[in-house]
């Protein structure tokens, strides 16, 4: 399938969950993952409109910066190193995976400009993913007060391995009441208007329960 159909087709049914909760569909970022996908399959991306893309190594990000450049606006959306930082730190616009005070710190001291940052919260208690636990997720913004080169702008999570549409829907559900509460604090440093969630498998109850970033591989660019 070309990038530009399943594109369509994922707006469509972006806009149907929007219209379900009565959200406008032009509050839904989509962000092309192109981690699995070869650079010419990244540039089909580019090409067919999609403003955003998404890698999850510095590698392969630096392998499509070196194509694409700064035509789209890039997402690291991975687990990241602190010793790679300074990699990917002129190139991309947004990383949503900060989840510690080292990777915290890091980034400050690299950043000329602050740098916008997702605070990864694991939702679903599975070991095997990364995040802070929701019950410090707020301590841990407070604190991230410190580094005047990091700005919260939102929250991130990955749904829990499941097919059991309630249990991902619960998730993202308690994602956004733990942004609600954030917002709610007014930090100067953490706006945090914005939600990272959902993938290919979930994003349209993602939408429903008020993403605004979503991160899609498989369903949009391909495996
Ligand atoms: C790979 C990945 C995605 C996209 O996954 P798909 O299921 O292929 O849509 C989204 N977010 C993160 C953090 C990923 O690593």
């Amino acid at each position: 399938m070309k990038v530009e159909n399943n594109f369509a087709i994922i707006k469509e049914k972006i806009a149907a969950a929007c219209s379900k909760v009565g959200r406008n569909p032009k509050d839904v970022n989509v962000i092309a993952v192109t981690k699995y996908v070869s650079n010419e399959r990244a540039l089909e991306a580019v090409d067919a409109g999609i403003q955003h893309l998404g890698e999850n190594r510095d590698d392969g990000l630096l392998s499509k910066w070196e194509i694409l450049g700064n035509r789209p606006v890039w997402h690291f959306i991975g687990t990241l190193q602190t010793r790679k930082v300074k990699n990917i730190l002129d190139k991309v616009s947004y990383i949503h995976s900060l989840d510690r005070h080292s990777l915290a710190k890091e980034i400050d001291k690299r950043a000329t400009s602050p740098m916008k940052c997702f605070v990864q919260v694991n939702m679903s208690g599975e070991e095997s993913k990364h995040g802070v636990q929701p019950e410090v997720a707020i301590e841990f913004i407070k604190e991230l007060e410190r580094y005047s080169n990091i700005q919260i702008v939102g929250l991130m999570t990955m749904a829990p391995l499941t097919q059991d549409k309630q249990v991902i829907r619960h998730c993202f559900r308690k994602l956004k009441a733990l942004q609600d509460e954030i917002r709610r604090l007014h930090l100067p440093h953490a706006p945090c208007t914005e939600l990272s969630m959902g993938m290919s498998n979930d994003y349209q109850i993602a939408v429903e329960e008020g993403a605004t970033y979503v991160r899609i591989g498989t369903a949009l660019v391909g495996e």
